[in-house]
């Protein structure tokens, strides 16, 4: 019999529930990186410059519930959202899901892991200078934010996919 699909691959982002939408981010933090967009010359850069409610340490957003009380232009993602920003990152689950890709083999969806990504290196953790800090944004121009990840291990890594219902 076959396998039935995966709801990221049976479903648009339009047609997921919220706890199957929440359950996709991977939780990398690379959205909350500053950007250096040059409209003349159509390039945008990645900086390590987080918003200042990005807690370094753990890669994750320090007043979630609050952030856009806080930080007012901070982007909550709708499916409408997603398909115009072309500036999330290459790994980015949302954009993943709304060109019709699959998700990567160390997503916590597929693997269970939600450190995966952060022991991977695949994350914002320890990586980011906090707004506050920075300084001048050009002297923070990254390129690892859309390096290739790691490729799929042969060995299964033995651990159970989530279910997010
Ligand atoms: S870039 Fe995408 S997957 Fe990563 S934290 Fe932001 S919304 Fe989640």
């Amino acid at each position: 019999m076959p396998r039935e699909k995966p709801f990221w691959r049976a479903k648009t982002l339009d047609d997921m529930n919220r706890t199957e939408w929440e359950s996709l981010c991977d939780g990398c933090g690379k959205c909350c990186l500053y950007r250096l967009e040059d409209v003349d010359a159509g390039t945008c850069e990645t900086t390590n410059v987080a918003c200042k409610l990005l807690d370094g340490a753990t890669g994750q957003c320090s007043d979630y519930p609050n952030r856009k009380k806080k930080v007012p232009d901070c982007i909550q993602l709708t499916p409408k959202k997603v398909a115009k920003m072309d500036w999330l990152p290459l790994s980015c689950a949302y954009r993943l899901v709304h060109k019709g890709r699959d998700l990567p083999w160390w997503h916590h969806l597929k693997t269970g892991d939600r450190e995966l990504v952060h022991k991977l290196g695949l994350s914002v953790r320890g990586r980011s200078v906090s707004e506050l800090d920075a300084g001048p944004l050009e002297h923070h121009i990254v390129s690892w934010v859309d390096a290739k990840g790691p490729p799929k291990p042969k060995k299964k890594p033995k651990l159970k996919p989530t279910d997010p219902t």
